[in-house]
């Protein structure tokens, strides 16, 4: 399988370089790898809600029309369709901080439900050897992004249970997870018109076996069966990181996600 859209690229690093010059970078590259359609999605949370700690820098909707004025102009510059998302958060108390302003302004929207990392922030505690307690909080964010009032609104649910922050304990993690959970929860993504993400960043540095062995098959193949519809993500931070884009297509492949099912 070939992966021709990627609604999943960041552009804000590094923090100094202007951001139109990375964009066109990561649109050449893109190319190069096969893709027709990318989304920019920078992390965002509207500074109109609280909590967001460390994290976020100060930001409102004119950071998501700088984009949008960026995208644009890069438009102008390539045959490659761009367009203008943002990868927003789902916060430990149920927030999903956007704004009917914010939504106004986006193409698309991507929702995390796993940055396990953001502790007191995204994650109610620090999962480390927790690995059951920290599958069960992926279950439950899961379904609290599905059943929070914007749920309709949203495109994209990003790497779906990747325990963010505990890249090496995937497997050990996703293994106290039963079918029945996985199903449940992939029902809701399908009835909401979610898609979901397959990302590279999640499978990078795998061999071929790993991919075949690793929970993302039984995960996938799951919600395959239940209906889901999927994206492709790079999560790019750097061009390097499309190297990873075939290990996604192998998640795919292993798991009889066609052409078909993809969005968009
Ligand atoms: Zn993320
Ligand atoms: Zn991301």
């Amino acid at each position: 399988m070939l992966f021709t859209t990627d609604l999943h690229i960041h552009s804000d690093y590094p923090a100094q370089a202007d951001r139109l010059t990375v964009m066109r970078e990561c649109a050449s590259a893109a190319e190069e790898n096969g893709l027709t359609t990318i989304g920019f999605s920078e992390h965002y949370w509207n500074r109109a809600f609280p909590g967001r700690g460390r994290y976020y820098e100060d930001r409102g909707p004119e950071t998501l029309r700088e984009i949008r004025r960026a995208v644009g102009q890069l438009q102008k510059e390539t045959s490659v369709r761009i367009l203008t998302g943002c990868e927003s958060e789902f916060a430990m108390d149920g927030t999903i901080p956007l704004t009917e302003e914010d939504l106004s302004i986006l193409d698309y929207v991507i929702v995390p439900h796993s940055h396990l990392n953001y502790i007191g922030v995204t994650a109610s505690m620090d999962f480390t050897d927790h690995w059951k307690e920290c599958a069960e909080y992926m279950v439950q964010t899961f379904h609290g992004v599905m059943r929070h009032p914007l749920a309709d609104r949203i495109t994209v649910l990003a790497h779906p249970f990747e325990p963010v922050g505990y890249g090496d304990h995937q497997n050990e993690i996703l293994q106290w997870i039963p079918d029945a959970d996985f199903r449940a929860c992939v029902r809701e993504a399908r009835d909401h018109d979610i898609a979901l993400e397959i990302n590279s960043l999640t499978v990078k540095g795998f061999s071929p076996e790993e991919v075949v062995r690793s929970e993302w098959v039984r995960f996938f193949t799951i919600a395959r069966e239940e209906g889901c519809r999927f994206t492709y993500g790079s999560d790019l931070h750097g061009t390097a990181q499309f190297a990873y884009k075939k290990l996604a297509e192998a998640v795919a492949d292993a798991t009889g996600i066609t052409e078909e099912r993809m969005a968009r």
